[in-house]
């Protein structure tokens, strides 16, 4: 029994051959620059990993090739065993709080909901309708990255602007990641050997894309990302949060479009806009050679997250744990140690030894005398869609 993961985005499509039970990875892949002259494809599975380049002119020959490299391998797609297809989708607005099994209605629903998310949901629905018809006879499932945040508390998840402009355009707070913060939160749960619905959680979700989420007993209760992914957390190249005034100077004062505003805070702000690069590990060795505007960027960085650390640890009241997963959260151990620097005050002390071992797993790494739980919580996105699309299927 395998399911097949989805993630398609714009110019690519990423996907993993799962065993819902125990997480083993049948096979995996990646086409990119998809409508771009050369394309290129990245499959592994039990026979091996290829790369192949080739003009890949849309999502459907994008797929197809994919499929056809499970043939390759020796291993034709249907020979598999395929029990679903588990797809991710970024916004699912108000209407969607769960896992969905996917008709033409869901079809009709998330397309509605490209409004609110125009550069993710066309092309996660074109995923859904090319595999749909490449695999006609398994149930497909969407998943949702909103979903989690659907419990959001109205104080949590209203922009306080005019409520009725609001209503009318769907101005409200979603959060994403949310299929990462759930995953984790009930994987803290297990770890500890706990009933999630004890346990008062901060999740710190550190990666490309960055989120942090309270969790109060399992329910998720604020976030960091809004009504897009570009609120809260300094990311990669996203800004997180800024004055919304900046916008308006920016519009009159630097004669910037909407296009050239959205370029700005989407792809060049966040590390890359403070110091040329967005990713981590590359901003850790400018920081190492004493560049200046990294060493800016890194400040700004962990400035915020303890921003947010502070506002959840309020928001909760009382608080169990704190975990880090995702690219950074999981490999970064100075950006954990100095999130959380100096907070001993507040029962948070995390071990200096236990968080630069490295390991694979869930992990402790907060001192014996720290009343609050530091841990580090590998995320597996995939994973968790291709259960939530088992169980839909089962
Ligand atoms: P995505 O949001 O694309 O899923 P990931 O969760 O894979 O992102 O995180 C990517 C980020 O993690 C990058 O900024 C990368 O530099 C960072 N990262 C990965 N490994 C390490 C490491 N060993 N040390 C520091 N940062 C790392």
């Amino acid at each position: 029994m395998a399911v097949l993961v989805i993630n398609s985005g714009s110019s690519s499509i990423k996907y993993q051959l799962v065993e819902p039970d125990d997480g083993a990875i049948v096979a995996s892949g990646l086409v990119e620059r998809i409508g771009e002259p050369e394309g290129r494809i990245e499959h592994s599975d039990r026979a091996g990993s290829t790369e192949t380049t080739e003009p890949i002119p849309d999502h459907r020959a994008g797929l197809q090739l994919a499929f056809a490299m499970f043939a390759r391998g020796g291993a034709p797609l249907e020979s598999l065993g395929i029990t679903a297809v588990g797809h991710r989708v970024v916004h699912g607005g108000k209407v969607f709080t769960e896992p969905t099994v996917v008709t033409d209605a869901v079809i009709a629903e998330v397309d509605k909901l490209s409004a609110l998310a125009p550069l993710h949901n066309p092309p996660n629905l074109l995923g859904i309708e090319v595999a749909r018809a490449l695999l006609p006879d398994v149930p497909h499932v969407a998943v949702f990255d909103t979903a989690f945040f659907q419990t959001l508390p109205p104080a949590a998840s209203t922009y306080a602007i005019d409520a009725e402009l609001a209503k009318k355009h769907g101005v409200q707070r979603y959060g994403f990641h949310g299929t990462s913060h759930q995953y984790v939160s009930q994987q803290v749960a297990s770890f500890l050997g706990r009933p999630g619905s004890e346990l008062n959680q901060i999740i710190l979700h550190l990666g490309n894309g960055a989120s942090a989420s309270a969790v109060r007993g399992g329910v998720a209760v604020d976030t960091s990302m809004g009504l897009t992914p570009l609120e809260g957390l300094v990311m990669g190249t996203r800004s997180g949060d800024i004055d919304p005034g900046i916008l308006l100077h920016l519009r009159r004062s630097a004669d910037m479009t909407v296009d050239d505003l959205d370029a700005l805070l989407n792809r060049h702000s966040g590390l890359k806009g403070l110091s040329g690069v967005n990713d981590f590990r590359a901003l850790s060795e400018l920081v190492a050679a004493e560049d200046k505007q990294a060493a800016l960027a890194y400040d700004v960085y962990v400035h915020r997250l303890r921003k947010y650390i502070g506002a959840y640890l309020v928001a909760l009241g009382r608080l169990d744990v704190i975990t880090f997963t995702a690219g950074v959260g999981e490999n970064a151990p100075q950006v954990r140690a100095d999130a959380l620097a100096n907070l001993a005050e507040l029962g948070i002390v995390v071990d200096a030894a236990a968080n630069e071992r490295r390991a694979k797993g869930p992990r402790v790494i907060s001192a014996p005398e720290s009343k609050v739980a530091v841990l580090v919580v590998p995320t597996n996105e995939e994973l968790a869609i291709a259960r939530a699309a088992a169980e839909l299927s089962g």
